[in-house]
């Protein structure tokens, strides 16, 4: 009898693995959502028969919905990663998880309604509901982890086996199924009281599901060849953001707060970070200080030579301003064509002389189309002695700048006034 629930057992995994790498295979005709919904669907069958339905095997109690099915499906998604890419498998990875979640919560509401009595005392055993609600969140848990650490498992190998293909195939398999089956016989013994030879069996029938499908696996690459597997392994960290989609939300934070003319960033980054910032200082008992960066007679550049020559003159002053930062140091676009520079862990002498190094700088490279330099008026003000706050800060800052303005322009002004260098005022 063992022996034929094993012959079963090697059929069952023989017939999942090769429908589904047909459907994989011919994704491009057939599309790859037909791959995806057929590893959805199976997904529910796979927990319902991993809770109540086990056979005999020579080595011992196992539910084919978790050593067939659900050691099927991961190997599937590492076939799916070999065959498109981190940004492809990721979708069926979340598409499971959440899917799940949604599927236990439905299920509580479900649980609320009155029910229509049904012939022949049939019913929803809502209590078993309840109980593969809980199997399924701790198992679409187990799954996300076992889907990412598989696949950077497999990737990680590379560096050891990087022609071995099929060899890190079943050994990423069978580390991440050991994990799988330690975290799943858990949830079954606390909620069905399975007992340990069900560990025992259901891990040995994951290897031996590997084993099948690893066989499987070297079978296909005889009459399919997969480019990528030529490739070199990538960057761990690369693979792990993209298939946890961490590299969009890094994109976003890069991208959102960067203004689009300059590329530095932008007011609301200076909102945003600079509170932070300055507390961070503060705290510390440092110092930190507000540099405000207006262009002078900047609209005469843009009514003599229009708005976009206008704009070149402004990337290039922004340019300007960036090079001769220090580590640390922030630069913000403020507003038209005024900068604010943040400095931590700097006092206002230290701002002063960077703020006329900057006037200095900008005086001597920035030039407009007919070959006159173009300068800026700076005010600084410094924490804690003009304010704690950010509006404080700029609101005295912009009070100084003002009065450089008042002065001729192309200068420095500060808490005591106008700072006096050798080079104050050489661009008028
Ligand atoms: P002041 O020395 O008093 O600062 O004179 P100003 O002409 O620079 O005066 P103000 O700072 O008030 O004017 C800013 C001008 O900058 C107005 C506008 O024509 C120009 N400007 C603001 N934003 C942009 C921009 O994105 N591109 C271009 N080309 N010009 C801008
Ligand atoms: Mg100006
Ligand atoms: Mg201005």
């Amino acid at each position: 009898m063992q022996v034929f629930n094993l012959a079963l057992f090697l059929c069952e995994a023989v017939i999942y693995f090769t429908v589904m790498t047909v459907f994989l295979h011919f994704r491009r005709q057939l599309g790859l959502g037909v791959f995806l919904a057929a590893l959805g669907v199976m997904h529910f069958m796979e927990t319902y028969l991993a809770a109540v339905f086990y056979i005999e095997l020579p080595f011992g109690t196992v539910s084919p919905g978790s050593s067939v099915f659900f050691a099927g499906k991961l190997m599937m998604i590492l076939l799916l990663y070999l065959k498109e890419d981190a940004a492809i498998v990721r979708q069926p990875i979340y598409g499971l998880f959440l899917g799940n979640l949604v599927t236990v919560g439905v299920a509580q509401l479900l649980q609320l309604h009155n029910v229509v009595a049904l012939p022949a005392g049939r019913a929803a055993d809502m209590g078993f509901l309840n109980e593969m609600g809980w199997l399924m969140v701790w198992g679409t848990a187990l799954l996300y982890l076992d889907a990412i650490g598989i696949i950077l498992l497999y990737e990680r190998l590379g560096r050891l086996l990087r022609r071995h293909v099929v060899l890190r195939f079943a050994l990423s398999g069978a580390a991440l199924l050991t994990f799988d089956q330690i975290g799943f016989y858990a949830a079954l013994a606390v909620l069905f009281d399975a007992p340990f030879s069900v560990f025992l069996g259901g891990w040995l029938a994951k290897l031996l599901a590997v084993a099948v499908y690893a066989l499987l696996f070297a079978a296909y690459l005889k009459i399919e060849q997969i480019p990528r597997l030529a490739r070199s392994p990538g960057e761990i960290t690369d693979i792990f953001n993209r298939l946890t989609f961490r590299e969009r939300y890094q994109a976003l934070l890069a991208r959102s707060g960067v203004d689009g003319l300059t590329g530095v960033l932008d007011r609301s980054r200076l909102e945003a970070d600079a509170p932070k910032l300055i507390r961070d200082c503060l705290d510390r008992g440092r110092e930190l200080s507000v540099v405000m960066i207006d262009a002078d007679h900047f609209k005469e550049v843009n009514d003599l030579f229009g708005h976009l020559k206008g704009d070149e003159v402004l990337k290039e002053m922004a340019a300007r301003l960036q090079a001769d930062l220090r580590a640390g140091d922030h630069l913000f676009r403020f507003g038209g064509e005024e900068f604010v520079l943040l400095l931590p862990d700097t006092g206002h002498e230290r701002a002063l002389t960077l703020a006329e190094r900057l006037r200095a700088e900008i005086c001597r490279s920035v030039m407009r189309p007919d070959g006159q330099r173009v300068t800026v008026s700076i005010g600084v003000a410094s924490a804690p002695e003009d304010g704690h706050a950010l509006d404080a800060l700029l609101g005295c800052a912009d009070e100084r700048l003002y009065g450089a303005k008042k002065n001729g322009r192309d200068g420095v002004h500060g808490r005591f006034g106008r700072l006096v260098s050798s080079g104050a005022g050489t661009g008028s």
